[in-house]
């Protein structure tokens, strides 16, 4: 197996998820108390949310083309970027590696357009759902762009990661306000609900979503294994 590098902390939640889940997709193929073998370069969130904040995307890019290297250079066989936000700035971080990248969204539309979706939703950040980034890049990879929330539903969802999320916070309130968001894209015509930020799963899953969910983070491990054991 490749050692899998993760380029992490974007939350802290989420790359503790992504560990996790590497482990058990490991132990899941090989038995016993295999496990994965990963390298992980944590970011100080803190510093990421203010480069968010201020707009200095090109910093950001920067920061994370270096964390890349280092994982290369410390002898990762590919490499994740556990967050999909940060995705915005993927260009950069792919072109300072020689090993592979496997990008969130390409998995997420290979997932999508295997199982014959037609009419996704997307949660996510408001940089994920708002900006063309992610969109564009979805509806290029998958063939149509995704449904997202109405404003007043984009705020929560957006509040709800940065203030409990990514700290690994989930109330029965923010539960329920989840829930409800994904009922009205139901209703709105939704086939299917891209949980495209990586802690999303922490409040949303297959028992209790009003749509078949795609939780990214799950399907980007799942492909980086898939990878690291080709
Ligand atoms: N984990 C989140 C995501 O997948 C949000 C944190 C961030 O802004 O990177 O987008």
């Amino acid at each position: 197996m490749k050692t899998i590098g993760i380029i992490g902390g974007m939350g802290p939640a989420s790359t503790v998820i992504y560990y996790e889940t590497l482990c058990e997709l490991a132990r899941a193929r090989s038995g016993g108390n295999a496990s994965a073998r990963v390298m992980i370069d944590a970011l100080d969130f803190g510093h990421v949310q203010a480069l968010q904040q201020s707009g200095a995307w090109d910093e950001a890019g920067r920061e994370l083309a270096d964390a890349g290297k280092r994982l290369e250079q410390a002898g990762a066989g590919l490499v994740l970027l556990a967050t999909n936000t940060m995705h915005k700035v993927a260009a950069p971080l792919q072109q300072a590696l020689t090993v592979p990248f496997v990008h969130i969204i390409d998995a997420t539309a290979a997932r999508l357009s295997a199982d014959g979706r037609r009419a996704p939703a997307l949660l996510g950040t408001r940089y994920t759902m708002e900006e063309p980034f992610y969109p564009d890049y979805l509806a290029n990879a998958f063939g149509a762009p995704p449904m997202v929330p109405e404003p007043g539903e984009r705020d929560d969802i957006h509040h709800i990661i940065f203030d409990d999320l990514v700290k690994g916070i989930v109330t029965p309130v923010t539960t329920h306000r989840y829930i409800d968001i994904v009922q009205t894209l139901a209703a709105r015509g939704a086939d299917s609900v891209i949980l495209g930020c990586t802690e999303i799963g922490l409040v949303l899953n297959a028992a209790n979503s009003p749509l078949p969910v795609y939780d990214t983070a799950r399907i980007h491990c799942e492909a980086a294994m898939d990878l690291a054991t080709a």
